[in-house]
């Protein structure tokens, strides 16, 4: 189910939780809304939920306009962060709950309650009350639950938030499993990096209630907008500088550092004023035979050895700190040591000045 959003917004009182969205949500996608605390996501997952009224704008959800239709009349299913189960109904009642409201005839409910409880890999536990089960397992009812009413569209609030480390990392898994296996669309909200980076076709970032990209994972990573998207999106370093001359796309930029060739997929006349971004996994120590694009040479003033990569500070020129890391390190680096660092011109993203906020 195609969902459009045209120029959305929503006010509560003065505050504008979303300020003119506008966005497409294809057909069969996993697409995430990412940002920060009080960015607008939750309220934009309400929004097309029908637990909210836009003040201004449209939702199409299947090309349908779907203004003062509550959410009992939408083809969509929330799956929320408590998950909102009834305690008193076992598992099996809680997923068929919402097809004996619609009125589904017993024998096909049965149908259905067996095969949703199947897709989540949680049969064995149909007799079993919402307290005697693990987060884990309560989320896989959650689940069961929206499925089973084959929603055209979930609707997935930090379904995640509330299970510990390792689980939250399989269930990412099961959830995209789930919504590939089940042809679902489905728009699904955190402010977990990591999760929307495994998981989604496609990442809206949002902040102040607006978006400020919209991309693949690896878009997103590799080519932010701005020193927002890049920083919230994983670590990097900023360094300041002015372009010096331009050539299919590669920039040399003079920097405290010296001269460093970057790329960037918009244009930047010569003299601008611009800040390289450079991922920490970016910058290596240069091994013998090493060809770089980029040679930065910095003193070493701290690591860290994380056993499979080494955290690490240095210091260029004029002060400049960089972050880096040592995949798989064989030997230990005292501080203090000169290093050289390479970097390639891909790895090293041209953006506007500021925008960190
Ligand atoms: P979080 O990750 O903390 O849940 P969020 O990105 O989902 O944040 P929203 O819950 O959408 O953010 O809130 C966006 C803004 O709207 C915030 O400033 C919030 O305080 C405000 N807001 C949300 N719901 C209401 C409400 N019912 N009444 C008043 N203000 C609200």
């Amino acid at each position: 189910m195609e969902i459009r959003i045209e120029q959305v917004s929503k006010l509560f009182g003065d505050v504008k939780a979303l300020d003119d969205i506008t966005l497409t949500i294809e057909d069969g996608e996993l697409f995430f809304l990412l940002g920060p605390s009080g960015c607008g996501k939750t309220t934009l997952l309400r929004c097309l939920g029908g637990f909210e009224t836009p003040s201004a704008g449209k939702i199409f959800l299947g090309g349908e306009d779907v203004a003062g239709r509550p959410a009992n009349e939408r083809n969509t299913a929330m799956v929320f962060q408590g998950y909102a189960l009834f305690p008193h109904l076992t598992v099996y009642e809680n997923v068929s709950f919402g097809l004996e409201m619609r009125g589904v005839e017993r024998v096909e409910r049965d149908r259905r309650v067996k095969a949703a409880l199947h897709n989540v890999q949680i049969e064995h536990l149909s007799g079993r009350k919402p307290n005697e089960l693990s987060g884990g397992q309560q989320q896989r009812v959650a689940l069961a639950r929206t499925l089973v009413v084959e929603p055209g569209c979930l609707l997935l609030d930090e379904p995640l938030a509330n299970l510990d480390a390792k689980l939250r990392r399989d269930m990412r898994h099961e959830i995209r499993r789930l919504c590939k296996d089940n042809g679902l669309t489905a728009v699904y909200v955190t402010h977990d990096r990591q999760e929307a980076l495994s998981m989604a076709d496609r990442v809206a970032v949002l902040k102040d209630g607006k978006i400020r990209q919209v991309g693949t994972p690896l878009e997103i990573y590799r080519n932010p907008a701005d020193a927002f998207i890049a920083n919230f999106i994983g670590e990097t370093n900023f360094v300041p500088g002015k372009v010096l001359s331009c050539a299919n796309g590669l920039y040399e930029v003079e920097t405290s550092l010296g001269v460093l060739k970057g790329s960037s997929n918009r244009s930047w006349e010569k003299g601008s004023d611009v800040q390289l971004s450079m991922r920490p996994e970016a910058l290596t120590l240069i091994q013998e035979g090493d060809v770089p694009d980029n040679v930065i040479d910095a003193e070493l003033k701290q690591t860290a050895y994380l056993g499979e990569i080494s955290d690490n500070l240095a210091e260029g020129s004029a002060g400049c700190l960089l972050k880096f890391f040592e995949l798989n390190p064989k030997e230990g680096r005292v501080p203090g040591t000169r290093v050289r660092l390479g970097v390639r011109t891909q790895d090293i993203v041209i953006l506007p000045p500021g925008g960190e906020d």
